[in-house]
């Protein structure tokens, strides 16, 4: 089937195949870029300040001006939605420093901004009701992880490593201490019931996901320690998860070879789903 899918590209709404990016784009030849991704469910937008406030901060960091404001580019993301009938899945928005002749400290005119839409069913995911399992491997990305740059070829490494393990996600590690996954927030529920996560740095992103379950979290009584971890610690944890926007939470049952816990889904990572479901879908 062809592809209808709506894009919005320099100024203009158009078909996704007809978009005509240049050869030229920093994006694309230097990983000079920040990217964004807001899930949709419902048709509605989960967490949308937050990503926007990160795309803001990302851009900030690499010195890229966004060419429209926060509330534009919400406007366009809504907008993409509904002629794209999405009902679940994404939107993606990179932006990048711009077209110009390849030389590392180019100024483009004018910076990159294109935003598309992906349907996917996360409530329908096996690892929802089976939970997930990780690898780990070493963290050999850069040093300013916090930026959401697109530069992520040491994820895309990791990615497929878990996939050719059977494996749903890879925990990097830097010096024994798990710093997060490929494509997601790392937690661990110890032995005593504290909810366990690496504290914001240039270590890790900081994850949307990750900022809306604490507070959850918080609120209903968990004991919270921001932490870093060891994979010691997490093989020898009562339960472990991931958070995202594009998974929420998932429980992991199993880390390399070891099962966590009783090997099904564990009941923080459960309720804490249950809960960031509720207040995406504006009932709690
Ligand atoms: N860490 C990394 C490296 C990520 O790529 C992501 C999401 O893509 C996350 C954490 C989770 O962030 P968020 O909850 O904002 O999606």
């Amino acid at each position: 089937m062809t592809d209808t899918r709506t894009a919005w590209f320099d100024g203009n709404f158009q078909p996704l195949a007809d978009v005509r990016l240049s050869p030229m784009d920093r994006g694309f030849l230097f990983a000079d870029g920040i990217y964004e991704v807001t899930a949709v469910l419902d048709g509605k937008l989960v967490d949308s300040a937050s990503h926007l406030a990160r795309l803001e901060r990302s851009a900030a960091a690499l010195e890229i001006k966004l060419p429209l404001t926060i509330a534009e580019i919400e406007q366009i993301e809504l907008e993409l939605v509904a002629r794209n009938g999405l009902t679940r899945g994404t939107v993606y928005i990179q932006l990048t420093r711009g077209a110009a002749e390849r030389d590392f400290v180019a100024e483009p005119d004018k910076p990159t901004l294109l935003l598309f839409t992906q349907a996917a069913d996360m409530l329908a995911s096996p690892a929802v009701k089976n939970g997930a399992r990780v690898i780990t491997m070493p963290d050999i990305r850069w040093g300013r992880r916090d930026i959401k740059s697109v530069m992520l070829l040491a994820q895309v490494l990791a990615k497929r490593a878990a996939k050719e393990a059977g494996a749903q996600e890879a925990w990097l590690v830097q010096d024994g201490y798990v710093t997060e996954g490929a494509s997601s927030t790392a937690l661990i529920v110890t032995a005593d019931g504290t909810l366990v996560t690496r504290p914001n740095s240039n270590a890790i992103l900081p994850g949307c996901t990750r900022a809306a379950v604490l507070a959850l979290a918080e609120r209903d009584g968990v004991r919270l320690e921001e932490r870093a971890f060891t994979v010691d610690e997490a093989l020898a944890a009562r339960e472990a998860m991931l958070t995202s926007a594009s998974t929420f939470v998932i429980s992991i049952v199993q880390i390399d070879d070891q099962q966590i816990g009783d090997g099904r889904p564990g009941p923080i990572a459960l309720r804490l789903r249950e809960l960031y479901l509720e207040m995406a879908r504006g009932t709690n």
